[in-house]
């Protein structure tokens, strides 16, 4: 078992530096509540959006930061709908756990076309230096379809305005895979 480096495990180590300071963050795929949570203990100063499209997701999620709860907005929609919820730009984290809920229906996932027109809106909504946090699933063929979409799709970007990051287990098959997203000054 890998105590530290697989791609979730990375990503918690590399948000707490960036969450110090968040004052706007957003749990894109809340699922079960358990970034949501993480984003809550380790942001102290900031407000916290938390979406998922399953009813039962948010309640997982509500139930799972209970401590929390005066600094989380619980959002019951597609983070496709970012814009109608948050007027209190810029954002400075947005996770993404992509995939399908542990433990729930399978049918539910998100789609690599959402995925990326939801990038396309969350990153004009970043602030300078503001992180987007992405783990993808290749393991299950939507997740791998989403996977290749996005490696094309943050090949694309424009260096000078977004500096991009992966990191993937490289020894093993289809490993979880994180994309970190910086947007520059
Ligand atoms: N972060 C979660 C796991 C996320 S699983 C945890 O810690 O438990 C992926 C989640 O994305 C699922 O709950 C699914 O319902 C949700 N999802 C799928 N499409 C979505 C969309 N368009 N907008 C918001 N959530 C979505």
């Amino acid at each position: 078992m890998q105590t530290i480096s697989n791609a979730i495990q990375i990503n918690h180590c590399l948000l707490k530096t960036v969450l110090q300071n968040a004052k706007l963050v957003i749990d894109a795929t809340c699922g079960n509540g358990l970034d949501t949570l993480f984003l809550a203990e380790n942001s102290p100063v900031a407000k916290i959006y938390a979406f998922d499209i399953q009813p039962a997701a948010v309640e997982n999620t509500k139930q799972q930061t209970l401590p929390y709860k005066n600094k989380i907005t619980y959002i019951c929609d597609s983070h496709s709908n970012v814009k109608k919820y948050i007027k209190q730009i810029p954002i400075d984290v947005a996770v993404f756990n992509l995939g399908y809920l542990p433990g729930a229906s399978h049918l539910i996932m998100t789609h690599t076309k959402t995925t990326l027109e939801t990038l396309d809106i969350m990153r004009q909504l970043l602030k300078t230096n503001g992180i987007i946090s992405i783990t993808a699933y290749p393991g299950h063929t939507e997740g791998k379809r989403e996977y290749n979409a996005l490696l094309n799709y943050t090949k694309a970007m424009d260096k000078h305005t977004y500096t991009v990051g992966w990191y993937q287990l490289h020894n093993h098959i289809d490993a979880p895979a994180l994309c970190w997203i910086e947007k520059q000054g």
